[in-house]
């Protein structure tokens, strides 16, 4: 007890998993692709898992873009038959919460990309305008009336005038307050990061006094989505698959999904063994049930 998982899977063993289970959740960045470039092999395996039958959707923390876009995306880089409803992205996650958990009334303050704002709109919720008055400070900027929700996701247009704002609308007990995800930051090549919403949330969670509810992965809401449009899914049938260990191992540990770590990503397999090999049983959440090198390693399994 306290040393399973981990188990570095090959050959035979990946073709037993991948008959035994028919229902596979993949993460995007660091399973799928880096950025534009697909991973090796990775179009073959999701196209043949989808060609003999078996269920596929997509889990990514990315509230950048409408999930059109990520269609566009999986058919440029030759994952041929991958469709909207496979796709789970935070954004879309967010919308449907707001719409269909909360059932929002009022406008939706956003802090946030373009491809966000569209999600929600297409679910039908108000967003705030977004002012592009350079003139415009905290000290003299109209605030809405009737915001009902504060929604964090990521902004490369992040300006201390929102981040202000979201704190002024956030006084308000009755104003929800919502994070996309928490991603604490993202590796670019170079040994460059990029922040992630989770350091936005950060920010205002301080100002505010308050803690955020978290859509993405880890919370178990994606899962309740895909859930509830694909009928029947039982979370024994399913295995996880991501690359990083405190999004992608925890998310399917809180679904009860079974999961695998990819090495092309985030995570290094050293984590995971000091994961597991940790007292704190919390930490046990994040250990993966099975480690490849990389998703085309399953490649073999679909040869007779
Ligand atoms: N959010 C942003 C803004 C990103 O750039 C990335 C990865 O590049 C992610 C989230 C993580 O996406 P995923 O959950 O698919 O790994
Ligand atoms: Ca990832």
């Amino acid at each position: 007890f306290g040393f399973k998982g981990c188990q570095k899977i090959r050959g035979a063993q990946i073709r037993g998993l991948l008959e035994a289970k028919d229902f596979f959740l993949f993460d995007c960045d660091g399973v799928i692709w880096h950025g534009e470039n697909a991973i090796t092999g990775a179009a073959k395996v999701v196209n043949a898992l989808i060609r003999r039958g078996k269920n596929v959707v997509f889990v990514t923390n990315n509230s950048t873009r409408p999930r059109e876009n990520y269609v566009n995306k999986f058919t440029r880089l030759g994952f041929t038959d991958v469709m909207l409803d496979q796709i789970f992205s935070s954004s879309y996650c967010s919308a449907l919460y707001l719409r269909d958990v909360v059932k929002v009334r009022g406008q939706v303050f956003v802090i946030g990309c373009e491809g966000l704002r569209m999600e929600l709109l297409e679910a039908g919720i108000p967003c705030v305008e977004e002012t592009d008055d350079p003139d415009a400070t905290i000290y003299n900027c109209a605030l809405a009336p009737d915001v009902k929700a504060v929604l964090v996701g990521h902004d490369d247009k992040l300006t201390f005038l929102k981040l202000a704002k979201a704190s002024c609308y956030l006084r308000d007990p009755e104003c929800l307050f919502l994070a996309t995800d928490n991603d604490p930051f993202h590796p670019l090549s170079g040994g460059r990061i990029l922040p992630g919403s989770g350091s936005l949330t950060a920010a205002l969670e301080v100002a505010s006094g308050r803690k955020a509810t978290v859509i993405g992965k880890p919370s178990r809401f994606m899962f309740e989505c895909i859930s509830s449009q694909f009928r029947g899914v039982d979370p024994a049938q399913c295995l996880m698959v991501g690359d990083r260990l405190e999004t992608d191992m925890l998310f399917g540990s809180n679904c009860g999904l079974d999961t695998m770590l990819t090495l092309t990503g985030v995570s290094q397999i050293e984590e995971a063994q000091e994961y597991r090999n940790s007292d704190l049983t919390t930490n046990h959440s994040y250990v993966p049930d099975y480690v490849v090198d990389t998703i085309a390693d399953f490649l073999p399994a679909f040869e007779d």
